[in-house]
């Protein structure tokens, strides 16, 4: 198999793996407890909480550990909109649906909620931002990187504007976090989204940067761990083997950009000059190291996952999310795309056990398989290149 949908989740590294084990089977301890075992599950808590922080520049106290990345939007947004009944939400409308979702909830009940228009190459303008600002705004969320087209925001210059106007400046890091370097103190943001297993850690575990001062109020309420923010038993196994993937991906940062980067482009490159009619989407220069979103015109991108993995081959058409619900992307909705754009669109996206064969193996099967299924498309009348393949 050559998995290339690294944006819908990771394979959990082997280290990450073995140092849960331990939290599996014989340190089963509540860390809430006095005795021994609560002690030692605490503190392997409290080195995950400096792992993860220590890969943001955060301080620990920082960290809150949550059930994953939906779970930490959900608590940013509703945590600090519970202190703030009736304001202004800004957001933007290529959000995943861990924003989007909580955002419709919240407009249900009060708030107005702003949706930032995006350029075709799914790009925000502080421009826009600067317009929408009132003085009920109480809260901004924009995504760091997309997790269909992989485009980053200007996230630095978002800060910039809501520290200006003392408005907290939450951001959906997830596709982001572990794939390029992140300074919470030198980009400004105030909360901060991070997902375990987009980062090759365990699924069902994450946590929300809180810069120390800004105040929320608690999703979860009951035994008041997590310093009252967040009750439940710590998913302690997962924690540890959080912590122990973002060290990883620390240690390893600039080597994996480098060689990400170099796949990508490479299968880019490829892709663009050896089959017709075929566009990258997405920004050329702000983007994720590991994406490469496609447009092949005259195919069913659903049509082509499942062809690619007829021969083996794990690619996605953008968010698993919106497969679910079976609908057109609302990302390449926002960037303007036709129906039949977002029709034959291909999201690929390496992740750091890819090597450079698998890339050449799939442009291989890409040519072959977009071939055949053009061949048989109900657009090929409207299109020149068939007669070329
Ligand atoms: C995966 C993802 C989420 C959801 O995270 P989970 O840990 O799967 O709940 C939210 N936002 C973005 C951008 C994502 O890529």
């Amino acid at each position: 198999m050559i998995y290339l949908d690294n944006a819908a989740s990771t394979q959990i590294h082997e280290d990450v793996l073995n140092s849960m084990l331990p939290y599996l089977k014989e340190q089963y301890g509540n860390p809430s407890s006095i005795h021994r075992y609560g002690r030692l599950a605490h503190k392997a808590i409290e080195k995950a909480r400096k792992q993860i922080a220590s890969l943001i520049n955060a301080d620990p106290s920082e960290i809150l550990f949550t059930s994953g990345g939906t779970e930490s939007n959900n608590t940013a947004l509703r945590g600090i909109s519970m202190k703030n009944p009736a304001s202004q939400i800004i957001t933007s409308s290529i959000e995943h649906d861990a924003i989007l979702e909580p955002c419709k909830q919240l407009a249900q009940n009060g708030f107005d909620v702003d949706y930032l228009p995006v350029n075709q190459f799914g790009m925000i303008e502080c421009s826009d931002l600067k317009n929408h600002i009132s003085k009920k705004t109480s809260l901004v969320s924009i995504m760091f990187g997309n997790n269909e087209v992989g485009t980053i925001q200007p996230i630095s210059e978002i800060a910039k504007i809501c520290n200006e106007h003392k408005i907290p400046f939450h951001t959906d890091a997830i596709q982001a976090v572990g794939k390029i370097p992140i300074d919470v103190k030198e980009l400004g943001v105030d909360l901060l989204s991070i997902s375990s297993h987009k980062l090759y850690g365990p699924k069902g575990v994450g946590a929300l940067y809180i810069k120390n001062g800004i105040d929320i109020d608690p999703v979860m309420l009951g035994g008041g761990q997590e310093h009252g923010l967040r009750s439940g038993t710590e998913n302690v196994a997962s924690i540890v083997g959080f912590g122990m993937a973002c060290e990883i991906a620390k240690n390893n940062l600039n080597d994996n950009i480098i060689q990400m980067k170099k796949l990508r482009d490479t299968l880019v490159e490829k892709i663009l000059n050896e089959i017709p009619e075929v566009v990258l989407n997405g920004h050329s220069q702000f983007r994720l190291p590991n994406n490469a979103h496609f447009t092949f015109l005259g195919v069913n991108g659903e049509d082509l996952i499942i062809k690619l993995d007829e021969y083996g081959i794990a690619a996605s058409t953008g968010s698993a999310c919106s497969v679910n619900t079976q609908k057109a992307s609302h990302v390449l909705q926002a960037m303007g795309f036709s129906l039949e754009q977002i029709t034959g669109s291909l999201r690929l996206t390496i992740g750091i056990f890819n090597d450079h064969k698998e890339i050449e193996k799939t442009i291989d099967v890409l040519k072959k398989v977009v071939g055949e299924l053009r061949s048989v498309s109900p657009y090929k009348e409207k299109y020149s290149f068939v007669s070329k393949i």
